[in-house]
């Protein structure tokens, strides 16, 4: 079924659970996903988008992850990942996903705030929820290798006026993590992530990667920060299918040069 609406979010939030979310290329790692989390019966969310879609092109990879939801008992939402452009997220939204994820991290803090709060109008008037950056997460979830901890980490008292003039559901914060991969853990900033989570009145958001190991996770589900994406590398660790044959499997599919075996499309089969 097709999971909407917050509930999920602040439940995970509330209870330290981790709301998992992993990016899709194609057919096959949509239903690897699908399948561990009916097999777990545990919440997950599909990232369909923005740079997924070169991959499989845009209609092809929203009408998967869209027909995979709705046709599994498993709670699934579609979740266009990083989307900077309104018209990209309208289409989606139209389409029929569940919650969006709009990137204004590249901006100034008010045009930021503008071009958020532009994108929480259509994504209610819609009926799906919205997460946005604050601070910037360095690298890219696609392509990044060793990027380096962000200099502009999200900052608290910021944080908070960000979610009041903007009206989203959720944050995506930088707290030394890091998007792709790394060859050493990476360690979250944790009191400055406790002081943003006692700012905020939404759910925190992770992106990419941290010290992936299980205690790195407790602290952070403590704190309200009960999303988190990743690829699909990083699914093979935290999938509560996390089997050998599983990773392979994933490691073979993914487009990414980290299992390398597909080469992407090109923008004119979108
Ligand atoms: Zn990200």
């Amino acid at each position: 079924m097709l999971l909407t609406g917050t509930e999920t979010l602040h439940l995970a939030a509330q209870h330290g659970w981790a709301l998992p979310a992993f990016a899709v290329y194609n057919l096959e790692m949509v239903q690897a996903i699908v399948a561990a989390a009916e097999e777990a019966d545990r919440p997950v969310l599909l990232l369909a988008g923005s740079s997924h879609f070169h991959h499989a092109g845009q209609t092809a990879l929203m009408n998967m992850a869209l027909t995979a939801a709705h046709s599994t008992s498993a709670p699934i939402g579609v979740h266009l990942d990083h989307c900077r452009d309104l018209p990209e997220m309208q289409r989606c939204l139209d389409a029929g996903y569940s919650s969006v994820m709009i990137d204004g991290s590249h901006l100034s803090f008010e045009d930021n705030v503008r071009f958020t709060h532009e994108a929480a109008t259509l994504a209610h008037r819609a009926g799906a929820w919205i997460e946005a950056e604050l601070g910037a997460v360095p690298g890219d979830e696609d392509v990044s290798t060793n990027a380096l901890p962000s200099q502009t980490m999200t900052d608290p008292l910021q944080a908070r006026d960000f979610v009041e003039r903007t009206g989203i559901d959720a944050l995506a914060v930088a707290v030394g993590n890091v998007h792709g991969f790394t060859a050493n853990p990476v360690t979250l900033d944790l009191e400055r992530l406790n002081a943003i989570a006692a700012q905020c009145p939404v759910p925190l958001v992770r992106h990419g990667r941290a010290d992936c190991r299980p205690h790195s996770f407790e602290a952070p589900s403590a704190v309200g920060l009960p999303k988190s994406t990743s690829t699909l590398n990083y699914a093979g660790r935290t999938s509560p299918r996390s089997s050998v044959r599983y990773r392979r499997r994933c490691q073979m599919l993914t487009p990414s040069p980290y299992g390398g075996r597909a080469a992407p499309l090109s923008r004119s089969r979108r």
